[in-house]
């Protein structure tokens, strides 16, 4: 069984050429993919399976799930390869780099940008929790731009992964940018798609002043400040920002998870509806 898998490892760099590393993250590291028969490129994420320690059996039913995920605001994930140390994941390659990189570059975005990016992380987000799949793990460094144009799509990468991963080295990388994480994950309560509400409240607030709605150099002092959903709209840099842009900020920063809006409350929340050009569904 173990020649079987080591033959499977094999398969991949027969199929592919693997290039450049494209990033990397906690739990991986990304390279451009080439296929031998016809140059067409991918990113080929490869796993350390020391970090998946004790969910190794459900690594196999988990890239199942993934791999039948459509959608054109998400990353797809098309093969999976493994050996004894190591799981490569073949994926669709995108060139525009990470939103991050964006916000740095922009210092800010309008509320009409930032509700469009919003509204396409809300729909690919409400697709994925009706599969029942959480992301966990939403931040503006997962979040990629499709290409290079004036008008790239946001894709989401790292989705539903983070099950795979043991919860302690999941933990490790939450308290190393705890910035987005949500009370419940750092009260170790036990979690559910209520947290990527919380994370994307967390992005909303960046993408419109530019800095993070909870910070302290001090990690402790960074955890209270969460758990007790403890953020302001500073003046001055919050009085041209729209009472309707703060209140989507507020239901989505809500300490308990029962109390947060969903991400189909969201979507009808007149900040989109009103900004992407709908009218919001009744509640
Ligand atoms: P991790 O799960 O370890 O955090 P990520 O999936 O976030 O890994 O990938 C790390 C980095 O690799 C990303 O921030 C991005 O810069 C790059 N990357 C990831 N996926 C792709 C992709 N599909 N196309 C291009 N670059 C990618
Ligand atoms: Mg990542």
């Amino acid at each position: 069984v173990a020649g079987d898998k080591a033959g499977k490892m094999e398969a991949l760099f027969r199929k592919y050429d693997l290039g450049s590393t494209l990033g990397t993250g906690a739990f991986s590291e990304v390279r451009l993919g080439t296929e031998r028969a016809n140059g067409n490129k991918y990113a080929v994420k490869i796993i350390d399976k020391s970090k998946c320690k004790g969910k190794e059996g459900m690594i196999d039913t988990e890239v199942r799930i993934l791999q039948k995920v459509r959608h054109e605001n998400i990353i797809q994930m098309f093969e999976m390869y493994e050996n004894e140390t190591k799981i490569c994941l073949v994926m669709e390659l995108v060139t525009g780099g990470e939103l991050f990189d964006d916000i740095v570059k922009r210092g800010r975005y309008t509320e009409v940008d930032c509700a469009r990016i919003i509204h396409k992380i809300l729909l690919a987000l409400n697709y994925l929790h009706e599969l029942g799949i959480v992301h966990r793990d939403l931040k503006p460094e997962n979040l990629l731009l499709s290409d290079k144009s004036r008008r790239p799509k946001i894709m989401i990468g790292d989705f539903g992964l983070s099950k795979i991963f043991n919860d302690e080295e999941v933990m490790k990388t939450a308290c190393g940018t705890p910035g987005y994480v949500a009370p419940e994950v750092l009260k170790r309560q036990g979690y559910g798609k209520e947290v990527d509400l919380w994370s994307l409240g967390v992005i909303t607030y960046i993408l419109l002043c530019g800095y993070p709605p909870f910070y302290d150099q001090n990690n402790i002092e960074l955890f209270k400040l969460i758990m007790a959903g403890n953020f302001k709209f500073d003046k001055p840099w919050w009085d041209p920002i729209s009472e309707t842009a703060k209140d989507f900020i507020r239901k989505s920063l809500v300490v308990n998870p029962k109390d947060r809006q969903t991400a189909v409350q969201a979507l009808n929340h007149p900040f989109i509806a009103s900004n992407c050009g709908f009218t919001p569904a009744k509640a």
